[in-house]
């Protein structure tokens, strides 16, 4: 997507429009959260949610949080529950997200959760957000709008500075005023805070009638999004195949002889669109599977962090 012009658009209902058409049709659009300026894609598109990493840079594929205009919306892609009711009656709109389990049939793309069958979700509170997830009336995945290892954008010019020419438009709309990240809680066996962030953890505790666990902050920042494990196959997974041995069915990428080919073209952005699909794929027919090369540039880096890990000793 490099070398795209990147639009400036206001507040207006116009450019508003004209944002939820951008998404809808698969481009890229940073828009302001109270939080930071948010990097936002149709997360029901893999292609865009693939975008999103390629534009970011980002190394790894970290699952991102799905914001939605409201609670009902909320509803309809995760597993709803007493507690959740009640911290969304309390916090949203606002800076809180919820990590709940992923509905059968929820239609979001694997890039999304990283392979992971929950999902993080947030209704935020900024006008601006709220009128494009309204226009737009579905999930926009959303990581911050600034290439991996920046610091995170709480002005339009910030996200422009960044991200110039590699996403289709930036809709402006001033700096964002609590300028934290949102608080992430997990709404697992016990509500567990994943991150610390614009609404503290006695605040949480108040509405919840208890404290939540917490993670040791180090832990949080090394390995975000780890309390399950990251999906790994639970078949056999061998990396930098050049054929296929015994058993072993080949995910390809590129012009070659294969079972699943990640990319026929050799297109990084297609690959990683595919990839968590590919793997569940072969996954189900229990036999080991062998992976191609990927070249290590682009999003290749991030294809490769993931097939490292799906490819490491299993330790549970
Ligand atoms: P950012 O996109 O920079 O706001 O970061 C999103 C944060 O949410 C990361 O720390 C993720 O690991 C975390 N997160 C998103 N989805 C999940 C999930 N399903 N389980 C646990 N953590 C999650
Ligand atoms: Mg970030």
């Amino acid at each position: 997507m490099m070398g795209t012009k990147t639009e400036r658009l206001s507040a207006t209902l116009a450019d508003i429009t004209r944002a939820a058409g951008i998404l809808r049709s698969g481009g890229l659009v940073a828009f302001p959260t109270e939080t930071v300026y948010g990097l936002g894609g149709n997360a029901r598109n893999d292609d865009a949610v693939a975008a999103i990493y390629e534009a970011k840079g980002r190394p790894s594929f970290n699952p991102l949080i799905a914001h939605l205009p409201s609670v009902e919306a909320a509803k309809r892609y995760v597993s709803w529950s007493d507690q959740a009711e009640r911290l969304a009656r309390a916090f949203w709109p606002g800076p809180l997200t919820l990590v709940l389990p992923l509905l059968e049939g929820h239609g979001i793309s694997p890039l999304v959760t990283a392979g992971l069958d929950t999902l993080a979700v947030r209704v935020p509170a900024h006008s601006a957000a709220r009128a494009l997830l309204s226009a737009f009336d579905g999930p926009i995945a959303a990581p911050s709008a600034n290439p991996s290892g920046r610091i995170s954008p709480t002005s339009a010019t910030h996200v422009r500075a960044g991200l110039d020419g590699r996403i289709e438009a930036i809709l402006d709309d001033g700096p964002c005023t609590v300028g934290l990240e949102s608080t992430i809680l997990g709404l697992f066996d016990r509500p567990t805070l994943l991150r610390p962030g614009g609404i503290s953890a006695d605040e949480v505790a108040e509405v919840l009638g208890a404290a939540p666990l917490t993670r040791n902050g180090a832990e949080a920042i090394t390995a975000p999004g780890q309390l399950q494990s990251h999906y790994a196959p639970s078949s056999s997974v061998r990396l930098n195949a050049l054929d296929r041995r015994g058993d072993e069915l080949l995910l390809g990428f590129g012009d070659m002889d294969c079972d699943v080919n990640l990319s026929q073209s050799g297109d990084l952005i297609e690959a990683a669109a595919r990839l968590f699909a590919a793997l569940h794929e072969l996954d189900q027919t229990g036999r080991p599977i062998a992976v191609a090369m990927i070249p290590q540039y682009g999003l290749g880096a991030a294809i490769n962090d993931r097939l490292r890990r799906a490819a490491a000793p299993r330790n549970i």
